[in-house]
């Protein structure tokens, strides 16, 4: 069976939502029971995103196979519950890199290495081979960037291509615009849209739909209008209108007949058979917007803090785990390096400290970690957050003032937390750290194996540097335990203070592994017992 092909392109603006209209779309076609995944492409240079400050790009998601991607990566694997591979977000220096290694070793035998035909087929073959390999129905290929972008044309070209390869019936392109109103009661303008879709025609790609993102729903008027200039029928010019929640935009579009036309026209019709499945999601994004009555306050202290996407599947694991327990929550994002007062964070029922890196900060987060342990206050410390949390027991309760991570000071007299060994030689910073999906061991008779309920789960890593075992005895004399470990006993995986209310921390990433529906087990445990606080 041919795998039928999704692109979806960005106009007038970045910021509209592609990522969600993607997911949107792979969801409708996943409760109708098709095999689906997607792509991300980011035109950007960067080998991955994991060189990248996530104040400026946002969250570096995590893949199970180790992979630094972008976070709508994330996004994908929310609403398809359901893993995405590293392969699945290509970038211009994944492209250019193997263009330049098959030159060097001689493969394009003579000819004249071009933008087209071999930066595009490198392009069209890293897409199909994902659909071959994974035996797709579906394939939703999200282009990043915005058309008139220079950096993405080699991209959309390359997409151009296969729909003349794959013929009509093979593909189908959906451009998302904006349809802005002056004000809240004023006209729909549909110009930005014209133009930017008379762009798309320029290089060659006509959209066969449009997701309009605008305040309100998209009068009819207004969709005639757009249909008329952009060649594009009025059932298909979608309107993207303001929701409480992403989960809500996959029944907006399907109400609007997204799935019979898609269906119409990849020549698949009556396939629409959805409803059993239906009721489960809707049930879960139903369950994500309910419970505004009851709120729990959360702190979460980090320095990325100034864009919000910086945490993103932290913030979603928190509301996940909300929706399972009943209660909405309420984040304050803290910059680590303004508080002065620690008891402003009295007020929070629990305290959240995500990864992070670097010297800048430190100083703040290691406080807080203490404060929280102090007051009984709920803490839940991820990566950065773990190992700080376990400089502030050192410093506070075992007494070692100077104890610190070689990342902060590098010559620190008491290196509680120190350089994986074998990253001592390392020298290149991207795709270097101990990434990815490792088996991690939890003992028995422990707070973590009451959250895990089993003595081994698989949870993703980020991390450079890790707790130093010399100091293992003195934490647990003191009354702080690892209670899971991974790569036989090497690595110090999940800490706790069995006398305190809620005292966690994990060297892992539990948020990337959390869903709609399907909370990750850290984040409902520490949720339960904020909201119990
Ligand atoms: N900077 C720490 C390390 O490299 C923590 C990383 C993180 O929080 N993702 O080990």
């Amino acid at each position: 069976m041919q795998t039928k092909f999704i692109f979806v392109t960005g106009g007038v603006m970045s910021g509209l939502g592609k990522g969600v209209t993607t997911s949107s779309i792979a969801k409708l076609l996943q409760l109708a029971d098709q095999k689906v995944s997607c792509i991300k492409i980011d035109p950007y240079l960067n080998y991955d995103a994991g060189t990248m400050n996530p104040v400026a790009h946002g969250e570096i998601f995590v893949t199970e196979d180790g992979g630094e991607c972008d976070m709508d990566i994330g996004n994908y694997e929310r609403f398809l519950n359901q893993n995405i591979p590293k392969s699945h977000n290509i970038t211009t220096a994944q492209v250019y890199s193997s263009v330049i290694d098959a030159e060097r070793k001689g493969e394009y035998l003579g000819a004249c290495v071009q933008i087209i035909p071999h930066v595009t087929d490198e392009i069209k073959n890293r897409i199909r081979k994902i659909a071959e390999d994974e035996k797709l129905d579906f394939l939703i290929v999200e282009c990043g960037g915005t058309v008139g972008d220079i950096e993405s044309l080699p991209f959309l070209e390359a997409l151009r291509q296969l729909r003349v390869e794959e013929g009509p019936q093979g593909v189908i392109f959906v451009h998302v615009t904006l349809a802005p109103s002056l004000d809240v009661v004023g006209e729909q303008k549909t110009k930005p849209t014209q133009h930017s879709v008379q762009e798309l025609r320029r290089i060659g790609i006509q959209p066969d739909f449009l997701a309009v993102r605008c305040t309100l729903p998209l009068e009819e008027k207004t969709k005639k209008k757009i249909a008329m200039f952009t060649n594009v029928t009025p059932n298909n010019v979608l309107s993207c209108h303001d929701a409480n929640s992403i989960f809500e935009v996959p029944q907006m579009l399907y109400d609007q007949g997204i799935m019979d036309s898609i269906f119409t026209k990849f020549g698949k019709v009556g396939m629409v058979n959805a409803s059993a499945n239906w009721d489960k999601w809707n049930e879960i994004a139903q369950n994500m917007v309910n419970h505004e009555d009851q709120k729990v306050k959360i702190a979460m202290i980090g320095k990325y803090v100034t864009l919000a996407d910086s945490y993103v599947s932290v913030n979603h694991a928190l509301k996940h785990a909300g929706a399972k327990i009943g209660k909405s929550i309420d984040i304050d994002w803290i910059d680590s390096e303004s508080i002065s007062d620690y008891n402003i964070l009295s007020k929070y029922d629990g305290i959240l400290v995500p990864g992070g890196f670097g010297t800048r900060g430190s100083e703040g987060i290691i406080n807080t970690a203490n404060f929280a342990r102090e007051k009984d206050i709920p803490y839940l410390g991820i990566c950065f957050g773990f190992q700080l949390a376990a400089i502030a027991f050192g410093r506070n309760v075992m007494n070692l003032e100077d104890a610190n991570s070689t990342e902060i000071k590098a010559d620190t007299k008491n290196p509680i937390v120190d350089l994986l060994p074998e990253q001592k030689d390392i020298s290149d910073m991207g795709g270097s750290l101990r990434l990815g999906a490792n088996e991690v061991k939890i003992k028995e008779n422990t707070n973590a194996y009451k959250i895990y309920n089993t003595n081994s789960i698989h949870k993703r890593h980020r991390h450079r540097y890790e707790i130093n075992k010399k100091y293992i005895p003195e934490f647990e004399k003191n009354g702080l335990i690892f209670s899971a470990n991974s790569d036989g006993g090497k690595r110090m995986e999940i800490l706790e203070i069995t006398s305190h209310k809620f005292y966690l921390g994990v060297q892992f990433h539990p948020e990337f592994n959390s869903r709609p529906g399907y909370p990750e087990e850290a984040f409902t445990a520490f949720v339960k017992a904020a909201s119990e606080k």
